[in-house]
């Protein structure tokens, strides 16, 4: 049996659900209730990716230090992957992805020197009133190399094993 360990960070402004996101990710649990989250908050998960391969996942969630918007160099050193989030239905929210974007290409990349695989995800689906529509995500999306992004509902559980498998096979490309 061989293990790896990956980190992946977890990032995006105030509120877009980061902490739910790996809450129900790890602990299959959703909580309405918020709670603002002070310094880094981590959660590891152990996934058989096969018979012989284990995979542990430590999520990093920026926890309540979005406010400073760009992050120190120690919080990114030596991620594996990152997800970029935001809220639908807040359309500053999805403006700031490229900032964080940004911030993380500059301050970190993998080994080899190429940008850390990184998936934009669009929270909260299940909510009636959005700010965004499909082809701008897409367009950032392309336009700042993301490997990729979907529409997720934490609340309503929905594509969060799925992107997080489609993560895991980038690094897994890379590993
Ligand atoms: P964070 O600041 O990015 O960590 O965001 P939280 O995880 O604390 O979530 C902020 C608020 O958004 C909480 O009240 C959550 O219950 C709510 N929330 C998170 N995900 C979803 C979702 O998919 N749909 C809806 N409707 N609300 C959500
Ligand atoms: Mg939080």
């Amino acid at each position: 049996m061989t293990e790896v360990l990956f980190k992946v960070l977890i990032i995006g402004d105030p509120t877009v659900g980061k902490t739910s996101f790996v809450q129900r990710y790890v602990n299959n649990l959703f909580r309405r209730d918020y709670k603002m989250t002070i310094g880094v908050d981590f959660a590891l998960k152990v996934i058989k990716w096969s018979d012989s391969q284990n995979i542990k996942l430590q999520l990093w969630d920026i926890a309540g230090q979005e406010r400073f918007t760009s992050m120190t160099r120690v919080y990114y050193k030596d991620a594996h992957a990152c997800v970029v989030m935001f809220d639908l239905t807040q359309r500053l929210t999805f403006q700031n992805t490229i900032k964080w974007k940004k911030d993380l290409d500059t301050k970190c990349s993998l080994q080899d020197g190429s940008p850390v695989p990184c998936l934009l995800l669009a929270n909260k689906c299940d909510l009636p009133h959005r700010e965004v529509d499909q082809a701008e995500i897409e367009e950032v999306c392309k336009e700042h190399d993301f490997v990729g992004w979907t529409e997720i509902s934490v609340k309503e559980g929905q594509m969060i094993e799925e992107c997080m498998r489609f993560l895991i096979e980038e690094m897994m490309a890379k590993h």
